[in-house]
């Protein structure tokens, strides 16, 4: 035995019978999350704490105090991307080497903002909810077709929403200080613009494609939101740290923008009573943009082959 692997997310085990054959011809143990939620941090440590090597982690928390805690660890495969769970600072410190699975769940992720788009232009859950209480009404609705897109973060997700965007026909502008792939946007007609505000003022669809960190926590605030348009959509599949909830509580309730849909929050899952839960034009899906058979498929082996990979790095 050359250590044991901690595999952490719960949809892992979907697909998990040929990433554990490659991990146990490597010889390794493997540790499963049988909670059916996401662990605690003393549960990590006390799962991790002796001789786990490596460990598959979904949105867990990774942070300063576990790390150090996990004294054989030498790996962190991400099962997914956004890496704000793990304190990468004090890994890079420890010499604890971290990746994550790129590209692997970008075009679900992609999928299910466009289809937040859909629910919210023509309200979509309430009609349906209606008429499972045998209650017939219509509510109008508006078309994408020719609507501003406003996309926040053109990296992989952001991208794969920006060229199906423009295949309904919607006008669509990156902004994306970090931006570099001209090619793309000649290629799909899409315009990018260097200016937040203008985006926000002038866009009819507003879209978070970001991680959460320092600079981007909080982006959709108060003074940000009073920028967008009365008749506004706010999408975030990103992380729910990128929007003060309580702001985005207030602009919805004073009509300052339309409607917002989520896929992630600030609490998973949001605590009861929660005010904003419960906003007619307010809708959260349980971050489930990842959830598709084919990106669990890819994740579950890209992020084990990616920890092997790691394992196996000679520096
Ligand atoms: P990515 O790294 O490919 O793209 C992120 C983009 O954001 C990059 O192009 C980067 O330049 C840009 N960016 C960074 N700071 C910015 C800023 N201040 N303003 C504007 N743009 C900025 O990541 P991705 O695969 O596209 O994922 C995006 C985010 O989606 C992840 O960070 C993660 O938090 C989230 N995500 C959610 C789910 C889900 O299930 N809902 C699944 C996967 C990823």
């Amino acid at each position: 035995m050359v250590g044991k692997i901690l595999i952490t997310p719960k949809s892992y085990k979907n697909y998990k019978e040929d990433a554990h054959r490659l991990l146990k011809q490597q010889g390794y143990e493997i540790i499963e999350n049988n909670l059916g939620r996401t662990m605690t941090e003393t549960e990590i440590i006390e799962a991790a704490k002796e001789d786990v090597v490596g460990i598959i982690v979904g949105v867990d928390p990774l942070p300063s105090q576990v790390l150090s805690e996990c004294k054989a660890l030498r790996a962190i495969s991400k099962y997914g991307v956004g890496m704000d769970n793990i304190d990468l600072k004090k890994a890079e410190e420890l010499g604890i080497k971290v990746q994550n699975a790129v590209g692997t769940n970008a075009v679900s992720v992609a999928e299910h903002a466009i289809g937040l788009m859909f629910a919210c232009s023509r309200h979509l859950f309430e009609l349906v909810r209606d008429v499972k209480d045998f209650s017939w009404n219509r509510k109008i609705g508006f078309e994408l077709t020719e609507k501003k897109l406003g996309v926040i973060g053109g990296g992989q997700i952001g991208r794969e929403v920006a060229k199906r965007s423009v295949g309904i026909g919607m006008n669509v502008t990156i902004y994306d200080p970090y931006f570099k792939d001209g090619g793309f946007l000649e290629e799909y007609g899409i315009e990018k613009q260097d200016d937040l505000s203008l985006v926000l003022e002038t866009s009819d669809l507003v879209t978070l494609h970001l991680p959460a960190n320092e600079e981007t926590k909080g982006l959709i605030n108060k003074e940000t939101l009073k920028l967008m348009k009365s008749t506004a959509v706010l999408i975030n599949t990103s992380r729910g740290e990128l929007v003060v909830e309580s702001d985005l509580y207030e602009a919805l309730v004073n009509e300052e923008i339309a409607f917002a849909a989520q896929d992630v929050y600030s609490s998973e899952p949001p605590k009861q009573g929660d005010p904003l839960i419960g906003l007619p034009n307010f809708l959260l899906t349980p971050h489930s943009g990842a959830y598709t058979h084919e990106a669990v498929k890819r994740m579950v082996m890209i992020s084990t082959q990616n920890l092997v990979n790691l394992l196996n790095m000679k520096i």
